[in-house]
Parts: structure tokens; sequence; C-alpha cells
């Protein structure tokens, strides 16, 4: 019985195996139709200041919605997508989408900027400048509401010229993010070279703050890092109220996580502005002190 059992267990793995190699290659085959018949979408996560737990920003996270499959995460088509060359066709159909919807945040009288996550063959294909410019232009949205989030990534794998197209859209008036920070092993070699005024530190940091001591160090030295390089530090991952009340603590002054809202369609994101009331902000007057 122990036998049949293994053999179950062994022919059951490679079931598995067939299987994730199957989706694989599936994805891979109906992934340009995705792209041309409007399958992908874009959701937003809120970021929020520290103290007042206002949004100031968002993120665009782009998701599929396979007819078959049901929704599929980025982490599993990008890649595909950048093997396969259409990775610059779904870049300028976030940038577009994102840029858009950020000009009717803006025309809305919501003052937010709009992060979009950048892959780094776009750059490397060396027309993530011109299509960014191009997007904005059709938008009609200045370049400071734009966000475009980066990766340590792109440091190792872009030649130099990646990087003169990083100071022409930081030129252009485009606001640059280094993403997944402290994910890496080569951080802090490379911060001082790359032309990013938002430090967005990993979740991996984030996740152990209010447990462990040494973690809780690391995000308080990578705080006081971005601040003595002058750029602003996000925590994302945010997921508890203790960690919350740790970043405050250390005045990092934006977060990101699931504590403050998970990515969201844009009606529902509308909405959610919509029903801030500032009023909330208001601190009551401390009742006079009897003498
Ligand atoms: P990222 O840029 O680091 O985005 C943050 C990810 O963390 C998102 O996952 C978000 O849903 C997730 N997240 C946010 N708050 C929490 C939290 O409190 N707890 C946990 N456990 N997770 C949280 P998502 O949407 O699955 O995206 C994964 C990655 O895919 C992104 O990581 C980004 O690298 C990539 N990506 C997403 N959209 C795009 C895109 O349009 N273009 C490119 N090139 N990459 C994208
Ligand atoms: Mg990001
Ligand atoms: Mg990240
Ligand atoms: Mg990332």
């Amino acid at each position: 019985a122990a036998k049949a059992a293994g053999k179950r267990c062994v022919r059951s793995s490679g079931e598995a195996v067939d299987a994730a190699v199957g989706r694989r290659t599936r994805l891979a085959r109906d992934l340009p139709a995705a792209i041309a018949e409007g399958q992908l979408r874009v959701l937003y996560q809120p970021v929020v200041g520290v103290h007042d737990r206002r949004v100031l920003g968002l993120e665009a996270l782009v998701r599929w919605e396979h007819p078959l499959l049901g929704t599929v995460p980025p982490d599993e088509f990008i890649p595909l997508a950048e093997e396969d060359g259409l990775i610059v066709p779904l870049q300028r159909w976030v940038l577009r989408v994102a840029t858009e919807q950020a000009a009717v945040l803006l025309a809305d009288g919501w003052d937010v900027q709009t992060g979009v996550n950048v892959s780094v063959r776009h750059l490397q294909a060396g027309c993530l400048a011109p299509d960014v410019a191009a997007v904005l232009a059709a938008a009609q949205l200045p370049a400071d509401k734009l966000i475009l989030e980066i990766t340590e990534s792109v440091l190792l794998d872009a030649h130099e010229g990646a990087l003169g197209d990083l100071e022409t859209l930081r030129g252009m008036g485009v606001v640059l993010s280094l993403d997944d920070f402290g994910r890496g092993w080569s951080s802090l070699a490379y911060l001082a070279r790359l032309p990013v005024q938002i430090l967005k530190m990993d979740r991996e940091f984030v996740a152990g703050i209010d447990t462990d001591p040494r973690g809780r160090a690391l995000v308080a030295s990578v705080v006081e890092l971005g601040r003595a390089l002058g750029m602003d530090v996000v925590a994302e991952g945010v997921e508890t109220e203790a960690q919350l009340a740790e970043l405050q603590a250390m005045d990092c002054r934006y977060l990101q996580g699931y504590l403050f809202g998970r990515p969201m369609p844009f009606a529902e994101l509308r909405a959610l502005l919509a029903g801030f009331d500032d009023s909330v902000l208001d601190v009551p007057e401390p009742p006079a002190t009897k003498m």
C-alpha cells in the first residue's frame, strides 16, 4: 500500500509540474489577445500619510482577467510578457490608463500622485521616456503627478543609456521611486547613483517591525537613510495597527498596505476619496485644565 501511495505521490507531483507548464504555456499563448481584447485591468492601492491617513498617492497594479482561468496576478504574466516582447505594448497600455485616470482625479480636485511600475525591458528598449512623454501629453497630466516605480534590477541589467533615460524622465518632471528597496543585495552601493526621489521599503522589512528588535532597528535606519539622502520613504505591506504604531514612532511619512486598502478598481477608489471626511482630521480642543 505504501508503495502504491508512493507511486501515486510521484505521479501526482508529475501532474502538478505538467499542470504548471501547461498553465504557463497557455498564458503565454493567450497574452497577445489579452492586450488586444481588453482583458487587462488596472487596480489602485492608496498610499497614505502616516499621521492623518489621508490618501496622498496611488499605485497602479495591473491584473489579467482571463476568460477561463480567472484573475491572473502580475507576478505570473509580467515575466511572460518580458520574454515575449509584449512588455512594451503592455506597459504603454498601463501608462495610458493610469495617466488618463490620474487626470480624472486631478479634475475632481484630488491632488494625488499615481505610481506606475516600470519594466526594465521597457527601459532597455529605449522608448520609455518618449512613451511617457506621449501619454502625459495625451492625458494632459502634469509630469509631477506621475511616479515611475523602478527596481534595483534596473541598475544590474540596464546599460548606461538607461540611466540617461531616467535622467531625461526626471528632467521632464516625472517623479522616480526605487521599489522593493532592500530586497536586493546591492542597494547601498547603487543608491547614490540613482536619480530617485522616493524610496519604497520592501514589505519584508515591515513584516518583522513589531516583533523583532533588530528588524525594527533596520527599518528605523532605512527611514533615516532616506531622510539623509533627501528622499521620501514609503513603507510597503503595512498590515497591522502594531506596525503602523512603530512606523509612526519613526516618523516614516508614507504608508501602503492592506491596513489602509487593498488594490481596488478605479470606481471604488473614487468613492473612497469622495467619502473621505476632512473633519476626522480636526483634533478636538483639549478640555480646559482645572487649576
Ligand atoms: P510592487 O510594485 O512591489 O507592488 C506591491 C505589491 O504588494 C502588490 O502586489 C500589492 O498588492 C502587494 N501588497 C500591497 N499591500 C500589501 C500588504 O499589506 N500585504 C501584502 N502581503 N501584500 C501587499 P501585486 O499587485 O500582486 O503586484 C506584484 C508585483 O507585480 C508588483 O510589486 C510589481 O513589481 C509588479 N507589477 C504590478 N503591476 C505592474 C505593471 O503594470 N507593470 C510592471 N512591469 N510590473 C507590475
Ligand atoms: Mg511598485
Ligand atoms: Mg514593492
Ligand atoms: Mg516590485
